[in-house]
């Protein structure tokens, strides 16, 4: 399989994964144009994709959806709640309504050689969901905006050959910041979004020995730095209880404007 970050941070997330056969999106919350730049940059064009899952009805998740999905009819995989949440949400445009596909928590959906898994997370979302993606023999996961984890993600989680993860913000960062203080108080909470720090905590019980890609996403734009990220992530491996080492894995951080380097696994 082949996984792509065609931008993740706060201001946009639209990631393709695929393999020669089945080309998905999960989220497309950045402009039709720069999605499909990232997807020529890897030689699929928008005409190949076969659906697009979205994670949750949060502007930089779906603000391109509208475009794609009436310039190439490419069916929209999300919950109810997602699905109310982008039809009420008027700057995406009309959106015709057979294109939309409804899915359930911890149901898997196959769409060509693919299966897709969406699992619940902690966020201020209508239905909020991660996915998870194999095509049997490879396997992929994509877990952003969530403010805290559970055992059932733990679980669902585990056992990645790449995994896309939230590392949003640097606690200090964000408290010493200039954001509102309800803001902070978002961000902060039980269903904000992942720090470094418990970004870090959680990839700690995702290890195993042949995870190959880690790429930290959805960076604060005001409230981290890449370099930080990575290092406070990097740390906690090394400082926690496993058997590992930061430098015994492939950890970058996704480019919140552009593509990232394509993984293969
Ligand atoms: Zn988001
Ligand atoms: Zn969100």
């Amino acid at each position: 399989m082949r996984l792509l970050s065609i931008a993740s941070g706060s201001s946009g997330n639209c990631i393709y994964v695929g393999d020669d056969t089945t080309h998905i999106l999960i989220d497309a919350g950045i402009s039709g144009k720069r999605i499909e730049a990232g997807l020529n940059s890897i030689g699929v064009s928008g005409k190949d994709l076969d659906a697009v899952f979205v994670t949750h009805e949060h502007i930089d998740h779906i603000s391109g959806i509208g475009v794609l999905s009436r310039k190439y009819d490419v069916p929209i995989y999300a919950t109810n709640g997602t699905i109310a949440g982008i039809s009420t949400t008027r700057s995406v445009g009309d959106i015709d309504d057979q294109l939309y596909q409804v899915i359930h928590k911890n149901e898997n959906i196959t769409v060509g050689g693919l299966l897709i898994k969406a699992v619940p997370i902690s966020h201020d979302a209508a239905e909020p969901v991660c996915y998870t993606i194999t095509n049997g023999k490879s396997h992929a996961a994509i877990a952003t905006d969530m403010g805290c984890y559970s055992e059932e993600i733990v679980e669902n989680l585990k056992g990645m050959d790449a995994i896309l993860l939230e590392a949003n913000h640097d606690v200090n960062m964000l408290q010493v910041g200039p954001y509102p203080y309800y803001l902070k108080q978002r961000i902060l909470g039980n269903k904000g979004h992942l720090s470094n720090e418990t970004a870090g905590k959680l990839l700690c019980e995702l290890l195993h020995d042949d995870l190959k890609y880690v790429l930290l996403g959805h960076l604060s734009k005001e409230n981290n730095l890449p370099q930080l990220a990575h290092e406070a992530v990097r740390l906690e491996i090394t400082m926690g209880e496993t058997p590992y080492q930061a430098n015994d894995f492939d950890i970058t951080v996704a480019s919140r404007s552009e593509p990232t380097k394509l993984l293969e696994f």
